[in-house]
């Protein structure tokens, strides 16, 4: 049995993000990592994209830890040499039906602080990216790419040098309290005790938290995202990151181009139910992932009001000519030869029993733990921002506990 003030379950970069932020209050913390590698889930399977805060409700959890995690994000990359550009990003309204939702956007840009933001017309886009097609559109300067994995690889490194602990391999599948302490064990059999415990599992939050005995009164249902890779023959056609105009009420919707780190232009992804919380291929199947989203009430609540727009994004799924058809709104000259099968991430989207699908991040507590429930894309952009949230979460409940000296180093560093 090992012991520590804190210990994290989920070895992605939001929990990877959370034990730095704890390692610097002077906790003792130790992350569990179910799987042999960090960041196996969301966090190695996304667009990589660094998000500038545009689309998210001014105020909201959302938009703050965006804007300030996009910050901290670029000097962290910059200081532990992390490849990182900051590219920015074009939105594209490609009728005039969506010109209200453009001004939208960028008035809610301009709420949340935005720097750069450029409203485009016709030949401004055609002079950034000629084949792409819109009406207008807007320039969003503080986009950038980067691969998430490394950041948090970048992330367990550090924590590791400031005396935390990450071990992999370490599926936590029992929880107990005792005396007021919390006690983990692992399916190898690993035990660890610490004050408390901070659920950041991810696609299986919902699950974390009820073998703490909480009820996160939400379901994660795990969304699939396909990608096609544009040949790099054909790469050119596409410059910058190139977005359609979203919905508001599914933001996360609408395929899209990003021209990755690595130099590869990707494009996608839809947003399927998948069967399978943490397998990739297509036909990935889990009886007790599906069985609980069948089961869950909320999920058919959901399915009666989005059932047209779910209908499109599976037909996307198994039709390159429709994905194609999508992407032609944005490129016109792009062809289903020009793209090839690439990589697929699945997402987890917590929705309450009313169907709704939890917009911004959402945080409960137990007596001994506490979970992050919904942490959506931007969570990858905003995660050094939401690590210290939730340390001064967790720095709160322990106040009584450890004493005066970890409240006054968090009260100059929140002064610093
Ligand atoms: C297709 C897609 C595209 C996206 N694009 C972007 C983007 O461009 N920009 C952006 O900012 N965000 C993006 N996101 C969102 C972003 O990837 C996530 O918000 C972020 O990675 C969440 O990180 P996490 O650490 O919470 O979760 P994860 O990375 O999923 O980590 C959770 C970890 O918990 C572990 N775990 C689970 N159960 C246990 C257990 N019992 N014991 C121990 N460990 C456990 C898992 O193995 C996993 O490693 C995208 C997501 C997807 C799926």
């Amino acid at each position: 049995m090992t012991t520590h003030d804190i210990v994290v379950v989920g070895g992605g970069i939001v929990g990877l993000a959370t034990a730095n932020a704890l390692a610097d209050l002077g906790a003792s913390v130790i992350v569990l990592e179910a799987e042999s590698r960090l960041a196996s889930h969301q966090t190695g399977h996304n667009s990589g994209v660094i998000h500038s805060g545009l689309y998210y409700k001014p105020g909201s959890l959302k938009a703050r830890t965006c804007v300030t995690g996009r910050k901290e994000l670029y000097a962290f990359c910059e200081e532990s040499g992390v490849p990182v550009r900051r590219c920015g990003k074009l939105v594209i309204a490609t009728d005039d039906a969506e010109l209200p939702r453009l001004t939208m956007l960028e008035e809610r840009g301009r709420a949340n602080g935005l720097q750069g933001l450029k409203r485009l017309d016709r030949a401004d886009i055609r002079h950034l990216d000629p084949e792409v097609a819109g009406v207008a559109g807007l320039w969003v300067a503080e986009t950038g790419v980067v691969d998430f994995g490394m950041v948090a690889q970048a992330l367990a490194a550090r924590l590791q040098r400031q005396g935390g602990g990450v071990r992999t391999g370490a599926r936590v599948v029992t929880i107990t309290s005792h005396a007021g302490d919390v006690q983990v064990e692992t399916a190898h059999g690993d035990r660890v005790a610490a004050r408390l415990l901070v659920n950041c599992a991810g696609l299986q939050s919902d699950r974390l938290a009820r073998l703490t005995g909480v009820d996160p009164a939400i379901a994660i249902i795990p969304f699939r995202g396909d990608y096609y890779t544009l040949r790099p023959e054909r790469a050119s056609l596409v410059r910058n990151l190139v977005y359609p105009v979203p919905d508001p009420d599914l933001p996360f919707l609408g395929v899209h181009f990003t021209r990755r780190i690595d130099g590869r232009v990707e494009a996608g992804p839809n947003a399927v139910l998948a069967l399978h919380r943490e397998r990739y291929s297509p036909w990935a199947l889990s009886p007790r992932d599906a069985g609980a989203v069948f089961a869950f009430p909320g999920f058919w609540r959901m399915a009666l009001r989005f059932w047209s727009v779910g209908l499109s994004e599976a037909g996307r799924s198994w039709s390159k000519t429709l994905f194609v058809r999508a992407l032609q709104r944005l490129v016109p000259a792009i062809r289903a030869p020009d793209l090839q099968r690439g990589g697929c991430g699945i997402r987890a989207q917590a929705v309450d029993a009313s169907g709704r699908l939890l917009d911004d991040y959402h945080i409960v507590e137990g007596e001994t733990s506490i979970h992050l429930v919904n942490a959506p894309s931007p969570a990858a952009t905003a995660s050094l921002s939401i690590g210290r949230e939730l340390g001064g979460r967790v720095l709160e409940r322990l106040d009584a506990r450890v004493g005066r000296a970890l409240r006054e180093t968090v009260t100059n560093l929140r002064q610093s």
